[in-house]
């Protein structure tokens, strides 16, 4: 595929992106400092429309922040505002417009949160939020509320109620550490606070949630991957959305994580205009399969208050799996999912492959339209 053997260009049409990754000397922070933060800055690169330019003057005064690392920007399309990478991550004057069952924090963490910055929604898992701070700041992202908010890197001594609380609950098996961005925090300090989960006997398994592949792949170096291996089992939950996001830096990155022994498990979040077809679903899936990155979740865009531009009714989740299964084997099909609004779970849903339901039979549909019988064992 055309995006995926694409290596960005050293410098971008805007004239942004000066390393892509080839110089050995380049440093990722010299990359997030060069971020794009402003109004002025991005009108600099980008031709920004009257909705655009209204959006991020109002994102430099309230709200959710801008933030745009050279790479990212470098994919966006500096003329059309249609462009999916742009839709992503450039403010839109409609995140001021708040629709019925919009909610700040829609998945309720606030309220399940059981130590400063641990979240417990299911018996099993927990949320441990380490940072505030990303490489990109998504406009369609859940956490709008607290991301971007100034608190930064939280310190070892904030987390340690947490640590307590986790080694209190054994039954909590699983922590997945998030944000912001985990990756963004220095390799030193990520590192102390994995080797505090280590220390705690009952946690297995660690999930870094995490969009760097995506925004900053120039992040995963030989360095931090050699740092986090030490505390497998580590899996990788990163965040692809669109084709024009499978670059040749990001391939790289993939494979050195998944190399390294690291799970990569992708979450696509549905976003009108953006993904919401299924060439453009089919090509990401596909081409992420071939890096060995399972797409794990396609997740319905959850109602936070000044997203709903971006999201789709339920309708067209069910619509695209059902034109995908059949055509996707099933390694490359990921489940739809329904983050339920208040935090109450995540729901499983999937168009209706069940015609009927007879004593001993069922009769159901294939992906080709056929109805067949299947009768249960005596
Ligand atoms: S990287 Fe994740 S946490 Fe950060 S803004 Fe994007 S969606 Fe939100």
């Amino acid at each position: 595929m055309k995006e995926e053997r694409r290596r960005l260009p050293s410098t971008s049409p805007s004239g942004t992106y000066l390393a892509a990754g080839s110089d050995a000397g380049f440093a990722w922070t010299d990359e997030l400092r060069r971020s794009i933060t402003s109004v002025a800055e991005l009108a600099d690169h980008l031709q920004l429309t009257e909705d655009e330019r209204q959006g991020a003057l109002r994102a430099e005064q309230a709200g959710l922040p801008i933030a745009i690392t050279p790479y990212y920007l470098a994919l966006a399309d500096p003329l059309d505002p249609r462009c999916p990478i742009r839709r992503q991550c450039v403010p839109h004057i409609a995140e001021d417009r708040e629709v019925p069952g919009d909610m700040v924090d829609p998945l309720g963490e606030a309220v399940h949160e059981v130590a400063p910055d641990l979240v417990c929604r299911y018996p099993d898992r927990a949320l441990l939020l380490v940072s505030d701070r990303c490489s990109v700041y998504c406009r369609f992202c859940t956490r709008s509320r607290m991301v971007g908010a100034g608190g930064g890197v939280r310190t070892l001594e904030h987390l340690t109620p947490a640590f307590i609380w986790l080694a209190e609950h054994p039954e909590v098996r699983d922590v997945i550490v998030s944000g912001g961005d985990p990756l963004v925090m220095s390799t030193d300090r990520l590192a102390r606070v994995l080797g505090r989960l280590r220390d705690i006997p009952s946690v297995e398994t660690i999930r870094l949630a995490t969009r760097v592949p995506v925004t900053l792949p120039s992040r995963v170096t030989g360095e931090l991957v050699d740092a986090l291996r030490r505390y497998h089992p580590i899996w990788v939950m990163t965040h692809f959305n669109h084709p024009k996001e499978l670059t040749e830096l990001a391939r790289e990155a993939c494979l050195r994580l998944v190399d390294a022994g690291f799970p990569v498990m992708n979450q696509t979040v549905l976003l009108r205009g953006i993904n919401d077809d299924k060439g453009t679903l089919e090509t990401l899936f596909r081409g992420l399969v071939r890096w060995r990155v399972r797409p794990y979740y396609l997740l319905q865009a959850d109602p936070v208050r000044g997203t709903s531009h971006l999201r789709t009714p339920i309708e067209s989740g069910l619509r695209l799996m059902e034109e995908l299964q059949g055509r996707l084997s099933g390694i490359a099909l990921p489940k739809l999912i329904v983050d339920t609004p208040g935090g109450l779970g995540k729901v499983p849903i999937s168009p209706d492959y069940v015609v009927r339901r007879l004593p001993g039979r069922t009769v159901l549909r294939t992906f080709r339209g056929a109805e067949v019988e299947y009768v249960d064992p005596q």
